[in-house]
């Protein structure tokens, strides 16, 4: 591959002296006309010197240097990047949407209320709860906003002693953390042999202690917790409240409601599951659902339907008051809320059984050459491993970056911690199958190279714009100056 720019040549190398883009005319006026002297340049900025062409050239060459889901397959375990279509963007970019001031009267912004108070009834209706705030900007930020909203239900009925969460070492690393920012105690319980949760190790934990159990659901090994309504119930004869982590809900969408077993609050991913474009840190919404009782704590105001009129009700007194300026990330609720409005229920469902199907697809098309760690079928995500003895010293990491040079980004790897040299590959519901017929031939001709050439697979990426990095040098001595 020639090498056309290499990033590092960041257009000083590329500068030639009075080369120009643009020429402006010599300005009439003096500056200090508008601007105090002090605060005028002394001296010219040291900018690189580049023909408009050149500077194009250079930007264009380095976006094609960037994965992205708009041009490759990008099979991220537990980050749900799946295609979302291009005109729920222009939708949420309208005008009327955008333009609104954010402490523009009630009457003046109907429409948007709308918006939301329609997303709020279907979120109600996918999982069968009581009530949703679209406050939390993410997922993360919709645990802390569940948890907290378990605290003021906990303080109302006078029950200060609970002060401890139950997560099982299949939950998303979020839970654990966001568990202690809340304030709590993280007691940690391991899974039992089938990848679930261990009931007599959660029997065990669970006391007049315990505030929360914390469950991710599909779990992070790609499974669905089958004792589900069995775990509710020893969470509730506790006294305890069963949260459910649904960032990866298109896993069950239309097939299963959290509300039927036993779940007291759950948040979701709008970004993961439903359709806004995310990674690099783009705009998230976490929802909160809530059953019933504990409906009444969640950060205010709701947006209600009252005479025909859509109101943020801020007459919530129990409510735990507000997690986020204004009223969440409304972008990314009216991409969700296009979404699924689109699909019709029977849809949806489709979604979850496409997401599912991708995913066992490529399981048992890799079982002899990466066997899943739990063999059993998974949900919208597997989690394989690697036969030790025939991978001649290859490890999952040299996997990753070889997959580079096939054209692929790199599946999550090394998470869930549970499972040795993991390959976690998420392929989403929007892929087809000719897609994952390349990426398994892929992974097959990785694990041949393995064998014969393991050298190549070591020493991997060889045709990326940046060869194989030190990592541990970087993380000894991060040098962070650009
Ligand atoms: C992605 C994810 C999260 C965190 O969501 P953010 O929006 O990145 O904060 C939490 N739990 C699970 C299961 C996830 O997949």
């Amino acid at each position: 591959m020639p090498e056309i720019l290499q990033p590092a040549m960041l257009s000083l190398e590329k500068s030639v002296p009075g080369r120009r883009g643009v020429r402006f005319e010599k300005p009439q006026y003096t500056p200090d006309h508008y601007l105090p002297a002090k605060y005028l340049r002394s001296h010219t900025p040291r900018l690189p010197q580049l023909s408009e062409l050149d500077t194009v050239r250079h930007f264009t060459n380095l976006s094609r240097k960037n994965y992205c889901l708009d041009s490759h397959f990008y099979p991220l375990g537990s980050c749900t990047m799946k295609y979302n279509p291009k005109a729920y963007d222009v939708l949420s970019n309208l005008p009327p949407l955008t333009a609104a001031h954010p402490f523009a009267p009630q009457q003046a912004v109907q429409g948007t209320l709308e918006i939301l108070y329609r997303l709020q009834e279907m979120l109600k209706e996918i999982t069968g709860l009581s009530a949703f705030t679209l406050q939390p900007a993410a997922g993360a930020h919709g645990e802390l906003t569940g948890l907290l909203t378990a605290r003021a239900y906990f303080d109302h009925r006078k029950d200060k002693k609970r002060t401890e969460v139950i997560v099982p070492d299949t939950a998303h690393g979020t839970n654990p953390a966001t568990s202690h920012m809340a304030g709590y105690q993280v007691i940690n319980i391991k899974s039992g042999p089938d990848g679930c949760v261990d009931k007599a190790a959660l029997q065990n934990a669970l006391s007049e202690r315990t505030a929360v159990v914390m469950l991710t659901v599909p779990n992070t090994v790609g499974l669905f917790e089958k004792d589900i309504r069995d775990i509710a119930e020893r969470v509730h004869k506790a006294g305890a409240l069963l949260y459910m982590d649904g960032a990866n809900f298109n896993a069950l969408l239309g097939v299963a409601k959290p509300a039927d077993f036993g779940v007291d609050l759950m948040h979701l991913n709008l970004h993961k599951s439903f359709a806004a474009p995310h990674g690099g840190g783009g705009p998230g919404s976490g929802p909160v659902g809530a059953a019933a009782h504990v409906a009444p704590f969640l950060p205010k105001p709701l947006v209600e339907q009252k005479n025909g009129k859509y109101i943020l009700n801020e007459k919530m007194p129990k409510s735990l008051g507000k997690m986020k300026a204004f009223f969440g990330n409304i972008s990314v609720c009216v991409r969700a809320y296009c979404y699924l409005r689109q699909f019709d229920g029977k849809t949806l469902k489709n979604i979850a059984e496409q997401a599912v199907l991708n995913a066992n697809y490529v399981r048992v098309c890799l079982k002899d050459e990466f066997p899943a760690f739990f063999d059993a079928p998974c949900m919208h995500e597997c989690v394989l491993t690697l036969h030790k003895d025939k991978m001649n010293g290859v490890r999952t990491a040299d996997i990753a970056k070889r997959l580079l040079d096939y054209g692929f980004y790199a599946p999550t790897i090394y998470f869930p911690l549970i499972v040795p040299e993991a390959l976690m590959i998420e392929p989403t519901e929007t892929e087809n199958k000719e897609m994952l017929d390349l990426f398994v031939q892929a992974l097959r001709a990785i694990f041949a190279e393995a064998a014969t050439q393991p050298q190549t697979v070591h020493e991997a990426p060889h045709h990326q714009p940046v060869g194989r990095i030190d990592e541990v040098g970087a993380a000894r001595e991060p040098n962070l100056r650009w």
